[in-house]
């Protein structure tokens, strides 16, 4: 079946970490650091050992509100996200701006991410014209998207069959292995962090290499 819809992870996809981790490795140990009279650091490794035992398959851990309540801190998550908002510079990965506009004429663009829609939208406000739907699996479905629903989901929710897709994302599992379960064509980009063992079809390194995936699919 012909490729009509791309559909994008966000986070490490086509925008680089740099935001939501000052949310999570900066400013919440700030604040615990400062609530328990202890220094930022030794605050850092208590947080990251937290959401390393609820784990990425699990809501609660892409909820900045889950965490202020879990952790008592002392105002809210939006007030500390607004704050982080006001001062960040944004940056979208080159080879993903390039694609985007590139592929936006002939194919129907959409965002399928955990992050959370409070994350989502101010990551993506450079090229959210480019996208016909981006969906925040954690806010829009109550879902991690580490199973097959969500991406089914997805598809009837634009009316089109999963062999009508290619998703790209940079989590083996969630991006790359799930939504080839339901006949979805799947890339995976590696930018470099060697979390991949087995090279398998549809591993770039690079998002202008979708192309080739395309083309490679075409029939
Ligand atoms: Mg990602």
């Amino acid at each position: 079946m012909r490729t009509k819809i791309i559909s994008f992870d966000a986070d490490g996809t086509v925008v680089n970490n740099d935001f939501v981790n000052e949310f999570w490795f900066k400013k919440l140990p700030e604040l615990y650091a400062n609530k328990e009279g202890i220094g930022t650091g030794e605050a850092r490794e208590i947080l990251t050992s937290h959401y390393d035992r609820i784990g990425d398959e699990d809501l609660r851990w892409y909820q900045p509100r889950y965490w202020f309540d879990r952790f008592d801190l002392p105002g809210t998550a939006e007030e500390v996200i607004t704050q982080i908002k006001e001062n960040h510079d944004l940056r979208l990965y080159d080879d993903a701006v390039e694609v985007i506009e590139g592929l936006s004429g002939e194919y129907r663009l959409i965002v399928v991410s955990n992050s959370p829609r409070e994350f989502l939208d101010f990551s993506l406000k450079g090229v959210s014209d480019r996208f016909e739907r981006i969906f925040s699996c954690v806010s829009d479905f109550g879902e991690v998207k580490k199973h097959r629903g969500v991406y089914e989901k997805v598809a009837d929710l634009l009316s089109a069959q999963p062999g009508m897709f290619l998703h790209v994302g940079d989590h083996w599992k969630f991006d790359y292995q799930v939504p080839r379960e339901i006949g979805m064509k799947t890339a995976f980009i590696d930018r470099g962090d060697g979390e991949v063992e087995d090279r398998d079809d549809g591993v770039i390194t690079d998002l202008r290499e979708i192309t080739k995936v395309l083309e490679g699919s075409s029939t």
